[in-house]
């Protein structure tokens, strides 16, 4: 049987303030029957803080408005979480705890110290644990509230890239992105513009004598120097994005199994979809226009409505950077088109894991 899924379309029918997406969201959120699921419980509100001058993240409005009605519900305690790094400036974004109404706890702290460890066995190549944060442990339950974009690594980052990524510790999103591999400088390409040095927000390349140089220990495999280099004389080896997608949905299923049942919600924001993930620290035009809200208990579910609703929706002239290599074949996702990497990799992983059903039906909410 499909499994429901709640869906706020941004499109008014008519202008009136009552259907605009603000207050659809309200009675979205009243449809989710929340207090089944938070009353008397410890909830935490896991999101993509994002960063530096970046401010297509989930705006703050809906964020008080989810706080607010965790906490009607019967919640015992709320907290919104991210990874240390993105608590800092999260006040640029209008990101406070006064705002949300609830604390901002770091996923595992400064010293990135607050972790348990849970042993893959066999090893998954390289990937031989998984390192979750204590605070997002020790809830009752997990609300994923995601912001979903385009990424250059995965293809599309949604609800589980939220997880996957956003839970864990600096060293494990590294042993997540090893698994695609190492870099590769092509030397006969460089015309050592230095952009990938200046750009690399790890600190992790410098030229020594004309030569590019990659501090691995630094690297955080995030690929910003090759989707920056104008030449493409940086990439990474393998092209194993397939082991990475399928690492990441390894780790949120581990996460996953700390919230049985129907101790699990995922909010999906479907707009200002841009082309890059929130940690790239800047704001670009919207690829498509805004689509709306999906809300429901399987993740699975929800990020193939996601990426169905993405590839329905049509590419706004002007949004991609002058000479983008798009794949002229529309047949293939629009993620595909822009990031070459298939976007749907991720969901099928996580439907193999057990995690939810590809299958799905839309209720939508008026
Ligand atoms: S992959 Fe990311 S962290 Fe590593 S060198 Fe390139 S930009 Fe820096
Ligand atoms: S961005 Fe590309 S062309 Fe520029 S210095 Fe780096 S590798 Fe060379």
């Amino acid at each position: 049987m499909p499994t429901p899924l709640l869906f706020a379309s941004f499109a008014p029918k008519t202008l009136e303030p009552n259907l605009s997406i603000g207050n659809k969201f309200i009675r979205l959120l009243e449809k989710l029957d929340l207090a089944s699921t938070v009353s008397g419980r410890r909830v935490a509100i896991k999101m993509h803080l994002g960063g530096g001058g970046g401010f297509s993240t989930i705006h703050p409005f809906f964020v008080r408005k989810l706080v607010r009605a965790v906490k009607d519900a019967g919640a015992a305690e709320v907290f919104v979480t991210d990874l240390y790094r993105d608590t800092v400036d999260a006040i640029d974004r209008g990101y406070t705890e006064e705002v949300f109404g609830c604390p901002i706890v770091p996923v595992c702290n400064e010293k990135d110290d607050n972790f348990r460890t849970f042993p893959v066995e066999p090893p998954f190549l390289t990937m031989d644990r998984i390192e979750l944060g204590t605070p997002i442990l020790e809830a009752d339950v997990l609300l994923d509230f995601s912001h979903v974009k385009g990424h250059g690594v995965c293809g599309f980052g949604g609800a589980s890239k939220n997880l996957s990524m956003g839970t864990v510790t600096d060293k494990m999103r590294q042993i997540l992105h090893s698994l695609e591999g190492g870099l590769v400088w092509d030397e006969e390409k460089c015309i050592h513009c230095n952009a990938c040095v200046e750009n690399c927000p790890n600190h992790a390349m410098k030229f020594e004598d004309g030569k590019l140089d990659v501090f691995y220990h630094n690297c955080k495999f995030c690929q910003h120097c090759a989707l920056i280099c104008p030449v493409k004389a940086v990439h990474m080896t393998a092209g194993g994005y397939l082991d990475f997608q399928r690492g990441m949905a390894m780790t949120s299923a581990k996460l996953l199994e700390n919230f049985p049942g129907d101790r699990k919600l995922f909010i999906n924001m479907l707009m200002d979809t841009t082309i890059f993930c929130d940690c790239w620290s800047m704001t670009t035009p919207r690829l498509i226009p805004d689509i709306g809200i999906l809300a429901g208990r399987d993740i699975v579910a929800i990020e193939q409505a996601t990426l169905d609703l993405i590839d329905s929706a049509p590419l706004i002239p002007g949004a991609l950077p002058a000479n983008w290599d798009l794949d002229p074949d529309e047949s293939k996702h629009l993620f595909e088109r822009i990031h070459h990497k298939d976007p749907y990799a991720v969901v099928k992983y996580l439907a193999e894991l057990g995690c939810g059903s590809r299958e799905y039906v839309l209720n939508e909410v008026e």
